[in-house]
């Protein structure tokens, strides 16, 4: 019995190491090089790309049994030569633990009516959703009241007790005292928060190492909110942290080797994330010319988050009329951005949309809309999360060359031509096993 719970300790802690799986493509989309090749043929073995080579006609498969064969087996191979492959799509913005949050009330609700067990079970359906879309790798950017789940998740998907993509946990976001949710209610009741807040420089240095402890991969920080316009026709925002605030937290992230990701709509926020070093700016509403020329130059990734402003100008728009606003801006940045080279990280913050409501792929419409190329909306999502997001132990993210992990996507058609065809995967290889194959 001993002997029993010893082995199924071990099976819990290690992962499973894939089979190895030959997987054969029609075109293969190289964000990296912008080279697309046809007729090609990729081997996973133990969790990453062995190799790549051209698919000879003599070694394909016929087009029935084997493409539908489970890859459990050792010579297993999959057939997507009618379609066409990229790598594994990074989301680096994302709310696992969140279901739509597009008016207060409905943050509200989660964060006091559903327990933490349910709202974990709510992420892995979540998760499941996100790698049905292709989406293999999440920077996860605040559990939103549910503590350091988003720390558990990651493991119960790398172990593969449940599937889910790649995560990268940032534990519960950080602000300061009666600057975020749950805001409104009476004196008299001690509500929760949803996000871990600290005042002071000491107390927020505290507060890294707090986060730390408990094995975030990244540290989330909230530059501003409360946003209006100023009387010159300008924006403006109020700052959260004080310049002495977010500068103790961005030096003691960087000290035990966390990346800050700094929330920050308006250029208030912008100047006291940017000036304290922080690694990426979140949403970005409003971007000023000083800001995405910073950011170029010292290649600060902007997450500009298009799908949620889509979906919350609507509803929040009835109450604040600022949202429709930040939509027009949001809109002129992603341009002015683009223009100037700053690196824009594909991020959408699903779960401030609902995950079964919106595809996380319809970002790239959006970015292409907005003027990007498809093969520069295609490295957004791959080559250029992958950077922001750094080395990964799992292998190099975001590539389908050998040592790249074993993260991959199928579509029907060519995204170059209609950009569209991402929202409609037929295809997904997470961690070197088949999670959607076609039908
Ligand atoms: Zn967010």
């Amino acid at each position: 019995m001993r002997i029993r719970l010893a082995l199924l300790a071990a099976a819990l802690t290690l992962p499973l190491a894939a089979e190895p799986l030959a997987v054969k493509c029609g075109t293969l989309l190289d964000p990296g090089s912008r080279v697309s090749k046809t007729n090609m043929k990729i081997l996973f073995e133990g969790g990453k790309v062995a190799r790549v080579e051209a698919a000879s006609a003599a070694a394909a498969p016929p087009p029935s049994s084997p493409s539908k064969k489970s890859s459990e087996s050792p010579s297993s191979v999959l057939d997507l030569s009618a379609y066409t492959c990229l790598p594994g799509l990074i989301d680096a913005h994302t709310h696992l633990l969140l279901q739509g949050d597009a008016t207060s009330e409905e943050y509200d609700e989660q964060v006091l009516k559903e327990s933490t067990p349910y709202r974990a079970l709510r992420a892995a359906a979540a998760a499941r959703i996100a790698l049905d879309h292709g989406f293999t790798t999440l920077r996860d950017l605040g559990t939103e009241g549910a503590g350091f789940t988003d720390v558990d998740l990651r493991k119960a998907f790398s172990l593969g007790i449940v599937p889910g993509p790649r995560v990268l946990a940032s534990g519960p976001g950080m602000s300061v005292t009666g600057r975020y949710p749950l805001l409104g209610y009476s004196w008299e009741r001690k509500m929760p928060d949803g996000v871990l807040k600290c005042d002071g420089a000491d107390d927020c240095r505290k507060a890294v190492r707090w986060q730390a402890q408990f094995g975030v991969d990244w540290i989330k920080v909230y530059a501003d909110g409360s946003y209006y316009r100023t009387p010159d026709g300008g924006w403006a925002s109020v700052p959260n942290f004080t310049r002495d605030e977010m500068n103790a937290i961005v030096d003691e992230a960087h000290r035990v080797r966390k990346k800050v990701a700094a929330h920050s709509m308006t250029p208030t926020g912008h100047r006291i994330a940017l000036a304290a070093g922080v690694d990426s700016l979140e949403h970005g509403d409003v971007l000023d010319d000083e800001t995405v020329k910073t950011m170029a130059a010292k290649k600060i990734a902007y997450c500009p988050t298009i799908t949620v402003t889509d979906f919350v100008k609507g509803p929040r728009s009835k109450t604040n009329p600022i949202w429709e606003q930040l939509w027009a801006a949001a809109q002129e940045s992603f341009k002015r951005a683009y223009r100037a080279g700053a690196p824009i990280a594909f991020g959408t913050d699903a779960g401030g949309f609902d995950w079964d409501k919106r595809n996380q792929a319809e970002e790239f419409s959006f970015m292409v809309a907005w003027g990007m190329t498809p093969w520069d909306a295609l490295r957004s999502a791959t080559t250029v999360a992958a950077d922001l997001l750094g080395p990964h132990k799992d292998g190099k993210l975001g590539c389908l060359d050998a040592g790249c992990v074993a993260d991959l996507v199928a579509v029907s058609g060519d995204p170059l031509l209609d950009i569209k065809t991402m929202e409609k995967t037929v295809a997904v290889i997470s961690r070197g096993k088949v999670v959607k194959k076609p039908d």
